[in-house]
């Protein structure tokens, strides 16, 4: 017998026939002895119609009542997964963000969960009873609803885990577990069966969306395991595993023949900018970069050139597209205190990754990198790395040249395609 906590997206709670394959699956785990919460989503396309409707009502709308608004989605699927529960005879109940409840703190529409009383939780569940709990809301102190921020039923799901001390939290989504690279860009790309929280938080942070990245964070940080799995598979399929994400040692113990390298992601968000001839002297890259912060626009790669001469370099950085024109005007509207020459910009870039905890006890990983796309001919603008990956900057037209090479480089193709 273990603790479960199952959370079931969007796509997965899409009409009654959806819901109806979930509590089956949920039934299935509590035949097998397990003690179950359940977090679920919102319908698919729901809480996208819930934000529309609070737009119109006023563009400038109070963050506290949008979130009553959109709040009410994962209320609605929380009842009818109870309810559907019950009628195939298993005992469950809905439990509101405001019932158990969890509390949030900071800002409404993008709340942080600050605790979650589990007595009566784990009583019911110690009882036999399944909790279905609405993911993405919780509870300001003055008591008024609060929401999570977009994909946040992920957060709510591994925050509930932590909370109950759970076996395991499995998130069931529309694939079925996280893969060495995009499959659709790469056929021989394979399912992982373990990945490491910190590769995760890297895959996802350059551009894998298997979860929302906050709560890869959460769970690192109170070592909940979780499982990435498909609520599309069939139900005889349900005991294979998807990939689980765990800590470092959990891995080792476990998986000796694990690669170096363990995925290739590619982003395609991003915008170059480069500053040229900058004075090279004290204060002028932070004269570029501090009033961007202040626009809270997120800069990533950073590369200075040492200059020649001693007296101007030039600067390059990536932003997120969408802050590309925001950027610019900035930087241009202080173009004399800067004391730049001027900006050239291009959007046309993809940051390729290889992410792998292996690289730390290896050398020569980077180096295996830029061979790889020099053979092929393709131009490294920019690089930056960190303990678990390596970045480079191409034309975004090879993105998917450099993604298949890279991949096959480090040994990660299928035996066979898939
Ligand atoms: N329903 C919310 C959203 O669409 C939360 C979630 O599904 O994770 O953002
Ligand atoms: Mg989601």
């Amino acid at each position: 017998m273990a603790r479960i906590v199952m959370k079931f997206g969007g796509t997965s709670m899409a009409g009654m026939e959806r819901i109806r394959n979930v509590a089956a699956r949920v039934k299935h785990v509590v035949d097998q002895g397990n003690e179950v919460a359940v977090v679920v989503s919102a319908m698919a396309g729901e809480t996208d119609r819930l934000v529309g409707f609070c737009r119109e009502a006023s563009p400038l709308y109070d963050p506290a009542e949008y979130d009553v608004v959109v709040a009410s989605g994962e209320q609605v699927t929380s009842g009818l997964l109870a309810m559907t529960l019950k009628a195939m005879g298993v005992d469950a109940r809905s439990w509101l963000g405001w019932q158990l409840p969890i509390r949030t703190i900071e800002t409404h529409a993008k709340a942080r969960i600050e605790r979650i009383e589990t007595d009566a939780l784990v009583a019911a569940m110690q009882s036999g009873q399944v909790a279905v709990i609405p993911g993405f809301q919780g509870m300001m102190a003055d008591n008024r609803i609060a929401t999570l921020g977009r994909g946040g039923s992920d957060t709510s799901a591994v925050a509930v885990a932590a909370a109950v001390k759970a076996d395991r939290c499995d998130i069931y989504t529309d694939v079925n577990g996280v893969y060495t690279t995009d499959p659709r860009i790469v056929s021989r790309a394979r399912k992982l069966n373990m990945v490491t929280y910190e590769e995760m938080l890297e895959l996802a942070s350059v551009g894998s969306k298997v979860l929302q990245t906050r709560s890869v964070a959460l769970a690192m940080k109170e070592k909940v395991r979780v499982q990435v799995l498909s609520s599309f598979d069939s139900p005889d399929q349900t005991d294979l595993p998807g990939t689980l994400i765990v800590g470092e040692q959990e891995i080792e113990d476990s998986d000796m023949e694990r690669q170096l390298i363990t995925g290739i992601a590619a982003d395609k968000n991003d915008a170059k900018i480069i500053v040229t001839r900058v004075p090279d002297k004290p204060g002028a890259v932070a004269s570029i970069f501090t009033p961007l912060a202040e626009a809270s626009i997120n800069v990533d790669m950073i590369i200075q050139n040492d200059s020649k001469d001693k007296e101007e370099t030039d600067v390059t950085f990536t932003v997120p597209r969408a802050d590309l024109a925001r950027s610019v005007d900035i930087l241009e509207a202080r173009k004399e205190s800067i004391g730049f020459r001027r900006i050239i910009t291009d959007s046309e870039i993809a940051k390729i990754s290889v992410v792998g905890v292996g690289m730390r006890s290896h050398a020569g990983v980077a180096a295996i990198m830029f061979k790889t796309l020099a053979d092929r001919g393709i131009n490294i603008e920019a690089i930056s790395t960190s303990e678990i990956k390596v970045s480079v900057l191409i034309d975004e037209d090879e993105t998917e040249l450099a993604v298949r090479v890279l991949h096959s480089a480090y040994g990660l193709d299928a035996a066979e395609a898939a």
